[in-house]
């Protein structure tokens, strides 16, 4: 298990504390992917998940889209975004990856760190892509998404999706991704693990 701490080089004397929060994935009224058995949708599933993460900071993008959201983070020191979403494709694929904007290094480094964890957790689960990583150029899906929460002074900006919400055999429950979150983005909140 690794932390963000200072033998990674994340101390406080060289950089500011990392500090997580969470974009609600699309909105209310287009709340995404449904679940395999549609009791439930990314907009819903990443609600749940944010209450189970409390106190972890988390906006919707209801209002004001992405970048109100982020602004709203920002508000509340919040200096890494992390979206999850959940995959859909035609109920049957499996894996995990996280989207991350090419030749952004330090959100790398993170989805690196979190993608070793998750696997050394999951080993059961297919890490998708660049072990686990999407790269994300322009055009790309989630590109808007993870530019602006750079460009609004995000230090990491991360796009998630650990599962394929539309499969029976890959779904995560909220319990158990919230449970795999916690261990990552609680340590910017002075929680231990
Ligand atoms: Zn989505």
């Amino acid at each position: 298990m690794f932390c963000f701490n200072k033998s990674e080089g994340y101390g406080e004397k060289t950089v500011p504390k990392l500090t997580w929060g969470l974009v609600i994935p699309h909105t209310i009224v287009s709340p995404g992917a449904s679940s395999f058995d549609k009791t439930t949708n990314e907009y819903r599933y990443g609600l749940e998940m944010a209450e189970a993460l409390s106190p972890i900071p988390y906006a919707t993008r209801n209002k004001k889209g992405v970048k109100g959201a982020i602004l709203e983070l920002k508000e509340q020191g919040v200096n890494c975004s992390l979206e999850p979403h959940g995959n859909a494709y035609n109920g049957q694929s499996r894996g995990s990856e996280i989207l991350v904007l090419k030749g952004d290094k330090e959100s790398e480094r993170a989805a690196r760190h979190i993608l070793e964890d998750f696997n050394e957790l999951n080993p059961q689960r297919v890490l998708r892509h660049d072990n686990g990583i999407k790269w994300i150029e322009k055009g790309d899906r989630g590109y808007t998404n993870l530019k602006t929460a750079k460009n609004l002074g995000m230090r990491v900006a991360l796009l998630s999706e650990l599962h394929f919400i539309d499969s029976s055999r890959d779904f995560m429950t909220v319990q158990d991704q919230a449970n795999f979150w916690r261990r990552h983005i609680l340590i910017g909140h002075g929680t231990k693990k």
